[in-house]
């Protein structure tokens, strides 16, 4: 027997739960708004089908009605540099360059791959990233894999990032900026302009936006954040991922094509995975296709979000937050735990956020509204999370 391998695995696990840290798989099967646990029907306030779109299931029927049998291929069998490489992808890339007026749009199997692969592969040693302090685990990872220098300034300190290029700008060949457009946490948004600007005075300087929460919801056609505050062209790599506003799985970058042509030669996890399946591509083109259509659920969604963040203020709780997703900060795990599994037991599907995804201290429940959800909701939401 070699069980005590196995025994600091279970310490730690237990650690952790005694902590209020553990983390298990949760079950539920889902229907539209709602979500269903051990036949307890909850509101689903945790998703990320922001637009309501993954549970709509007249429009999934559309697409099915529309799409032939012979376009159903539900594996790509390889990478797409050998014989993944499908006319699906190329027209889905096509249609996003020509959404976003930009030269290139790369397709990647996940937002994770995405941000994890694109920085270790356009920067090297002579390269500074300077990194928003909040951004997420899938970019500190891409981070911590490049050999570049990197640096965090404080969540949206400007002032300091400003200062971290005066000091150390020149000293590299080029410097990347990377921030979230809608922070994924907190649900605060980037001031884009500024980091544009920031990058015309100091030469040599990329701007990469990850837009995973902001690209379907934000803008007046629903590409996302850079579009609403007008400054497209000033971002050189614009993130957004398929899974969630989008109803369906990848993600994507628009660029120039000399960074498409780079990464296509460099980005290892483009390389060395298996592309996304052919079905899932012509699903996701279905849905991008219609992306301006969907401005009456944007428009739904900012005022549920309005609502919700109106009822926190008034109750005191200070709110960062300018967006669909609204945390309620609780302070440590535990507590944020008991009240995630009050909220549930009264029928509100809403989870506990812990550290390490925030800063210790800074537990929270996380709100994040569907064009799914109506303003009734909203209100029973408020009245039952403040009622002792
Ligand atoms: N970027 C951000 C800001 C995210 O919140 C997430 C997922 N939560 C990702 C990237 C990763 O995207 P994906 O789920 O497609 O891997």
């Amino acid at each position: 027997m070699k069980e005590y391998v196995y025994a600091p695995f279970a310490d730690e696990l237990r650690r952790l739960d005694a902590t209020g840290s553990l983390r298990v798989l949760p079950e539920g099967a889902q229907e539209g708004k709602w979500i269903t646990d051990s036949g307890h029907r909850m509101l689903n306030l945790s998703s990320n089908d922001y637009l309501g779109l993954a549970g709509d299931t007249a429009l999934r029927d559309e697409f099915l009605n529309q799409t032939p049998p012979e376009a159903m291929r539900f594996s790509a069998s390889s990478s797409r540099l050998l014989t993944g490489n499908f006319a699906e992808h190329r027209r889905l890339e096509q249609l996003l360059a020509s959404l976003y007026g930009a030269e290139a749009a790369i397709v990647f199997s996940s937002g994770y791959h995405m941000n994890a692969g694109i920085l270790p592969a356009l920067a090297d040693r002579r390269t500074l990233i300077l990194a928003d302090k909040l951004v997420h685990a899938s970019l500190i990872d891409g981070l911590r894999l490049s050999a570049a220098k990197c640096l965090r300034f404080r969540h949206q300190d400007y002032d300091q990032l400003r200062a971290l290029m005066e000091r150390h700008h020149a000293a590299f060949d080029r410097t990347i900026i990377v921030t979230e457009s809608v922070f994924s946490m907190d649900g605060d948004v980037a001031r884009l302009q500024e980091l544009v600007d920031m990058k015309h005075h100091f030469p040599g300087t990329l701007l990469y936006v990850d837009e995973a929460h902001a690209v379907g919801v934000r803008g007046r056609r629903g590409l996302g954040l850079a579009e609403e505050q007008a400054c497209l062209d000033g971002v050189d790599i614009l993130c957004g991922t398929f899974g969630k506003a989008l109803a369906s799985v990848g993600a994507f970058t628009v660029c120039r094509r000399v960074v498409r042509d780079y990464l296509v030669n460099r980005m290892r996890p483009l390389i060395f995975t298996t592309a996304l399946p052919p079905v899932n591509m012509a699903w996701t083109r279905f849905v991008v296709e219609r992306l301006t259509e969907f401005a009456d659920r944007r428009e739904r969604l900012a005022a549920l979000s309005a609502r919700l963040r109106e009822a926190f203020a008034r109750r005191g709780q200070a709110m960062p937050s300018e967006s669909h997703i609204v945390p309620l900060v609780v302070g440590e795990s535990s507590d944020a735990v008991r009240t995630a599994v009050r909220m549930q037991r009264l029928g509100f599907y809403v989870l506990p956020i812990r550290p390490p995804t925030v800063p210790e201290g800074t537990s929270r429940l996380r709100f994040s509204l569907t064009a799914a959800l109506d303003a009734a909701d909203v209100d029973r939401l408020t009245a039952n999370l403040f009622t002792p």
